[in-house]
């Protein structure tokens, strides 16, 4: 008897981005609904016969989304706030939308007629660790749930009438909830008993229609888990054997280990558990040696969270063992999680080295991968033995490549001292050099690096790129853009300029290309939020910056100023989460990697002059592992990383660095770690109050708290302004702050931008002459 394979999900958005292109013509009302619903069905059944034709046994389905899987569970349960058009029963595509969009008004109600007010858009977050983000549960004070419409049944009967028999996923209620958030600060997991019902009518009707099994992911089994989320788990599943004796329930974690969650999962009246093989390798043997007889284990052994082809000779190894001691029927091998985010297939990755090429698998490629396991571990292992036989060579090959290592760069990092991770001197004694250099008044006030990415921008980089704008015009293009943006924040009275960034695509991919190491896709795509995609960059080898990568625009940015010009930079951190990295080694190695790449940069820029250097890490904060345990270790890595990138230059050479957000109570210790010089963060929002936590830790170095929400269009008055800094200087000594926006400018429009900076400069001068 063969071992079964399992398939947890499947990317939605297409091989060719289908999705993203329906979802946005029928926004921009350029095609109807019945066309986007068609582009829907057709885009289920092709993954399905693909997933089919590749030999997985079981498929899912309900693992489509229009945008995402949250926010169909919200809806399908009817945890809809008011405001968005809803009146009970079946929900529409215009509320839906308006809830992962907002709305305009009479968008939500889908009448046609103007009495609905605006809505902002659900909340949106980070996925656990991953690049996706979904939408908000908003749970109110008197919460009831119906079902608005059986959408896992429907996936189920829509794939049963093309023929293909499947799993349908449901996302668990107890990860449901604990994701959202109740409008009175309640916990949402109190809710549990009133959602039960919902669930439980899904189910029977699941099992009435034929289903044998059903996927509810609780995912949240590999976070840290209160008892009471922990009893949670145990009733709801309880409640379900109860409910659909008929109906085999496989309840999957993933993107971790169980942990000290284990007994919990292995106590769960269920009838199969899917484990994370790849995050919980370690654990994988035990639980397997401990779990009830009667239990399915569904072993994610193929990585769902990378593009790297498995070696297979290993996976066989680590696993034979366990497969022997189990029944055939009670194991069903799977990626670790959903492959929700991988790109699709390799096919068109024509253009990539042939040896990086032979080394990936993508989405498709993964599920081959496993229709070649199902086999090893089934006993037809000669029938596969050449395929085996190849994945062990393409991984001996990554380990031994020279386009993978790097001598050079392997030595380097074997040569990294401890003084090489911190400045020469201490922030207080950096200060008054800097202050003597710099001669900048108090508030002095700067901008985050990027001004508006204009159509004009967008247009000459692409005719560039497409071979129809000579380098030289484009170059001269970006000049005029650079040296006008200089002319205005020097007019407008900016203290600390910058050039704009209207070179770079993107933070990581600009620097990205630019280093050896990284390598890029052509059609990549993965979800990141509704129809936005990403194509992360491909760290395959040891990182290197071969020759300077900002000097030449610094240079010229200098030269139009006598001001200080900011030298902009993205940090190791940031390079580091927004790619899909090699796992041949560790993490942390990678990133100091970068980090050595970005210090010969910023000791190249204060070479040339440049006085001020910014570092920026947005995502230093989103690389927090899942578990608490772990957060110590990650975060002095990573904050040695950025000290490595920013510490090999003089005392008057001055470090900001930045971040797009302001929750910084957990990792306040790592950012004071991190002796920037100056930090800017996002906090026009809050009214400051989230720096109360620097003031508690009493921060000591210098901070720019935003004074403009640069994502809204709104123009902020001085007044305004003024009451931010005061807000501020309440909280900190006003000779540590700094004046300027919350992020980059360059989704703004220059209409918006020029009087916002005004205002800003102006509130600024007010302030200074009170002091
Ligand atoms: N320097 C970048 C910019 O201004 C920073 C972007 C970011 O923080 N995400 O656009
Ligand atoms: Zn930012």
């Amino acid at each position: 008897m063969s071992i079964k394979t399992a398939n947890l999900g499947f990317p939605r958005i297409g091989k060719h981005r289908e999705l993203k292109f329906a979802l946005e013509a029928y926004w921009s009302g350029k095609s109807d609904a019945q066309t986007l619903l068609e582009t829907a069905g057709t885009l289920r059944a092709k993954h399905w016969k693909l997933q089919q034709e590749k030999g997985v046994d079981a498929i899912p389905s309900n693992d489509f989304s229009f945008y995402d899987h949250v926010l169909d569970t919200a809806v399908m349960v009817g945890a809809i706030p008011d405001g968005y058009g809803w009146s009970g029963g079946h929900v529409g595509l215009a509320t839906y939308f308006a809830l992962a969009r907002g709305s305009q008004g009479e968008a939500a109600c889908g009448c046609g007629g103007t009495h609905g007010e605006p809505r902002a858009a659900l909340e949106m977050t980070k996925w656990f660790d991953t690049n996706y983000h979904y939408l908000v549960p908003e749970f109110s004070a008197g919460q009831g749930f119906i079902l608005t419409g059986n959408r896992p049944l429907e996936a189920f009967l829509e794939a049963r009438a093309i023929g293909i028999y499947t799993r349908p996923v449901i996302l668990g209620p107890v990860t449901f909830l604990k994701l959202g958030k109740a409008r009175d600060g309640s916990d949402p997991v109190d809710l549990l008993d009133r959602l039960l019902p919902v669930y439980r009518k899904i189910l029977v009707e699941l099992q009435e229609a034929g289903a044998d099994w059903v996927q509810i992911d609780e995912p949240c089994l590999a976070l840290d888990l209160t008892d009471k989320e922990r009893d949670s788990l145990v009733r709801t599943y309880t409640a379900f054997a109860e409910a659909v004796p008929g109906l085999s329930i496989l309840v999957a974690s993933y993107y971790g280990p169980l942990g000290d969650n284990r007994d919990t999962a292995l106590s769960l009246p269920v009838a199969g558990l899917h484990l994370d093989g790849i995050r919980g390798g370690e654990e994988l043997a035990a639980i397997a040696g401990d779990a009830p007889a009667h239990l399915l284990l569904s072993l994610g052994l193929i990585d769902g969270r990378n593009i790297w082809r498995a070696d297979l000779e290993d996976v066989v190894q680590r696993i034979e063992p366990l497969v022997a001691g189990r029944a055939p029927d009670l194991l069903q091998i799977a990626p670790s999680c959903s492959l929700l985010h991988l790109p699709f297939d390799l096919s068109d990755e024509t253009a990539l080295d042939l040896e990086l090429r032979a080394s990936l698998a993508f989405a498709s490629e993964k599920l081959d991968e496993l229709a070649v396991l199902r086999e090893a571990l089934s006993g037809n292992r000669p029938a596969v033995e050449a395929k085996i036989a190849a994945s062990s060579r393409i991984a001996r090959t990554r380990r031994t490549s020279r386009k993978v290592h790097d001598p050079l760069v392997e030595g380097r990092l074997l040569a990294v001292s401890r003084d090489m991770m911190q400045r020469a001197r201490p922030y207080s004694a950096r200060r008054t050099v800097q202050q003597h250099h710099l001669h900048l008044p108090v508030l002095p006030t700067t901008t985050i690096g990027s001004f508006p990415q204009t159509m004009e921008v967008r247009r000459a980089r692409s005719a560039h790129l497409k071979g129809e704008l000579s380098y030289i015009d484009y170059k001269a293009f970006l000049e005029r853009e650079t040296e006008s943006a200089i002319r205005w924040q020097e007019d407008v009275g900016i203290d600390v300029l910058v050039h704009g960034e209207f070179e770079r695509n993107d933070m990581v991919q600009y620097f990205a290309e630019q280093m050896d190491g990284y390598a890029f896709t052509k059609n990549g795509w993965v979800q990141s939020y509704g129809s936005r995609c990403v194509r992360p960059p491909i760290i395959y080898g040891d990182v290197s910056r071969p020759r300077p990568m900002t000097v030449d625009w610094a240079v010229f940015a200098q030269s139009k100023t006598s001001r200080p010009m900011k030298g902009m930079l993205t940090g190791p951190v940031t390079m580091l989460q927004w790619s899909f990295v090699r796992d041949d080694i560790p993490r942390d190695v990678v990133c100091r990697q970068i980090a050595l790449a970005i210090r010969d940069e910023v000791q190249d820029l204060e070479k040339v002059g440049i006085a001020i250097i910014q570092i920026d890490e947005p995502a230093l904060r989103e690389g927090l592992p899942l578990r608490r345990r772990d957060w110590q270790a990650y975060l002095g890595w990573a904050t040695e990383s950025f000290r490595l990138s920013a510490s090999g230059v003089a005392d008057r050479t001055q470090i900001h660095t930045h971040m797009c957000y302001s929750e910084f109570n957990d990792i306040m210790d790592a950012i004071i770690t991190m002796d920037a010089d100056a930090i800017s963060i996002e906090t026009s929002r809050s009214k400051m109050e989230l720096l109360d936590v620097f003031a508690d830790k009493r921060y000591p170095n210098e901070i720019g708290p935003g004074v403009y929400d640069i994502h809204s269009p709104r123009v902020p008055t001085v007044e305004e302004i003024v009451e931010l800094i005061e807000a501020a200087s309440a909280r900190l000594d006003p000779s540590q702050l700094w004046i300027n926006p919350d992020c980059g400018l360059k989704t703004r429009r220059w209409e918006e931008v020029k009087p916002a900076l005004a205002n800003m400069v102006q509130a600024a001068r007010q302030l200074r002459q009170r002091l």
